[in-house]
């Protein structure tokens, strides 16, 4: 392929595909696989034109002209050198090594006093900066597979802990009741199917429930309240999982399920609820007037979406009492709430717990949200690697692996959302390694993770909530994180804080590294995929968590976790 057939290279446009197959158009694998994973997060993101890619405002680069600047570097880069992005923008070339990052990237990270949300949407309307999101400007996105698994996981752990078990007979019945239906959210019904439960979820864009349906997402759609809940019993008497689609607002919703008979066993809601102004569709607005009003009345939007949120918060309270099991998936629910509730209502609304209450167990041990993109486009690719990840690990891994392969539709080039650990990860990245140089792949892999992970991510409503030794809002550690990842050489290493609603609240890392089947692709995978979980691990032990201290032993990373000396004993 020609330099020239770069799909980002060609401009603004609202369909982009990510190269494919075993041809270069940059100088080597791993400046072609980070184009190819850029092209890649605005092939499956929600507004490509506009380089939006998830989370309301989450962004790929800067602009149209930085996004072709970008490209073009990565064609261009040569073996010592490596391109500096600042908050989606191509800002310079450093003479480095053939050791050192392809691309070092820090996305709208500002001191304390600048980082709230007004000044974050005025530098972002002039042009100077973006909300990255986690995975979006560090150019990780894999659509919605990227929460599934974590979704999954999260829905399990709550049918074992509260219901009994988590196979199918154990959620037998049961619903999950939910919200949004956007690049994230669309993970939640595909979650719940492949635990045997059922759900419905409500969108409040009738745009985005035709994509969902479409894509196999859910499988109808229902207008009202009780057209869904008919649909609900319908599959129910017939013994059938379903995923319901409704029409509506969730805090209109939400308010009335609270009255209905049968209640769902499991709510959340996954609208983009972390950003007033535009994340959250106020009870009373159409789609089309919000996206109006948010530019030019944004204070009585951002007022009405926090009263709304508030209201829905309010009857999910009521929902937990009646029995549901209600937890916060990652959004920031809980604070807007309050902002329109009042800081006397906080233990309240602290009944609702956030996901880490389930998955810290895992994150503690250095389990979390790793993935795997096949650069080749070719699905064989990821079978190969399905195969290997089924074969290595825990019988957990193999279980997910088989699930996804089957239930999990792609979206994309073929990846592969894993959740595995300290040790796991840089295994099945060498193993990978050997296989391309063997001829066995068409291309090589690209090895990445979510940045809410156990040293990726600071956020104290999310990632970091409850920390044992209350480091909720400590920012050290994915500093030394991105710190640690540049130091092993890995391909790319961003570093994110929070934009729009997420302004002040959030720090995170993030790392890609190509097993591209040379010797240094095999060191360099190895160093930075266990430089990276280390660093979880020594976070997690600090912080008193002892399966992490075992860990740390046992891998020899520090020894003095055994005695009194750790340092936050
Ligand atoms: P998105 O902007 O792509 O989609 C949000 C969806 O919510 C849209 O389809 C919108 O129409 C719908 N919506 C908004 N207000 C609504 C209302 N009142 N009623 C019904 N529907 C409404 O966002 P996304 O990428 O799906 O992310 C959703 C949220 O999840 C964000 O806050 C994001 O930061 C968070 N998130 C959490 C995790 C995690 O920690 N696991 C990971 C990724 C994203």
């Amino acid at each position: 392929m020609s330099p020239a057939a770069s799909s980002i290279l060609d401009g603004p446009r609202s369909k982009i595909r990510a190269g494919r197959g075993s041809a270069l158009r940059a100088r080597n694998w791993r400046t072609e696989g980070l184009l190819r994973a850029f092209e890649n997060v605005l092939e499956v993101g929600e507004n490509p034109a506009e380089l939006i890619v998830y989370a309301s405002l989450g962004k790929a680069a800067r602009n149209w002209a930085q996004a072709k600047r970008i490209a073009q570097a990565l064609l261009e880069l040569q073996e010592d050198q490596t391109l500096v992005l600042q908050s989606g923008a191509a800002v310079g070339v450093l003479q480095t090594s053939p050791h050192a990052p392809k691309v070092i990237s820090a996305v709208n990270n500002t001191v304390g006093r600048w980082s709230d949300s007004e000044r974050f949407y005025s530098r972002a309307k002039a042009g100077l900066t973006i909300w990255g999101g986690l995975t979006a400007g560090a150019w990780q996105y894999i659509g919605r597979q990227g929460v599934l698994q974590g979704t999954y996981e999260l829905l399990r752990i709550i049918a074992e802990r509260h219901f009994g078990g988590a196979e199918p007979s154990d959620v037998k019945g049961r619903w999950l009741l939910t919200s949004g239906l956007g690049g994230m959210g669309s993970s939640q019904p595909i979650s719940a199917r492949l635990l045997g439960l059922s759900s419905i979820t409500v969108e409040a864009d009738p745009d985005k429930i035709v994509r969902a349906k479409a894509a196999g997402v859910v499988d109808v759609v229902a207008g009202t309240l009780a057209e869904a809940l008919a649909a609900l019993h319908e599959a129910r008497a017939s013994e059938r999982t379903i995923a319901i689609a409704l029409e509506g607002n969730a805090a209109d919703i939400y308010q009335q399920v609270v009255s209905i008979e049968d209640l769902p066993s499991f709510v959340t809601d996954q609208t983009a609820a972390h950003d007033a102004r535009y994340g959250y569709i106020p009870s009373g607005y159409t789609v089309t007037a919000w996206h109006r009003l948010r530019e030019e009345q944004s204070e009585q939007v951002e007022r009405d979406a926090r009263a709304s949120i508030a209201t829905e918060v309010e009857a999910m309270l009521q929902l937990q009492a009646a029995g549901a099991v209600v937890f916060e998936n990652g959004n920031n629910l809980r604070v807007q709430a309050l902002e329109h509730l009042g800081a006397k209502e906080s233990d309240r609304v602290a009944a609702i717990p956030g996901f880490m209450e389930y998955l810290r167990p895992a994150f503690s041990r250095g389990i979390g949200p790793f993935r795997w993109i096949a650069l080749s486009g070719d699905p064989g690719d990821l079978a190969v690697l399905d195969d290997l990840a089924a074969d290595l690990f825990r019988p957990e891994v193999t279980r997910w692996i088989n699930l996804a392969r089957t239930g999990v539709p792609t979206q994309g080039l073929p990846a592969r959302s894993c959740w595995l650990g300290h040790g796991e990860r840089s295994e099945i990245a060498a193993r990978a390694n050997e296989l391309y140089a063997a001829g066995r792949l068409k291309a090589p892999i690209l090895f990445t993770r979510d940045h809410l992970d156990a040293a990726g991510m600071t956020n104290p409503r999310i990632g970091t909530e409850n920390m044992r030794d209350g480091s909720d809002g400590v920012t050290d550690w994915p500093l030394l994180d991105a710190l640690a990842l540049a130091a092993s050489g890995a391909d790319l290493v961003a570093i994110h804080s929070g934009g729009g609603g997420y302004s002040g609240w959030m720090q995170s890392a993030g790392v890609s590294v190509i097993a591209d089947g040379t010797s240094e692709a095999e060191t360099r995978v190895r160093k930075s995929l266990d430089a990276d979980t280390s660093v979880g691990i020594l976070r997690y032990a600090t912080a008193g968590y002892e399966d992490a201290a075992h860990i740390a032993a046992e891998s020899d990373l520090l020894t003095w976790f055994d005695t009194e000396e750790a340092p936050n004993a």
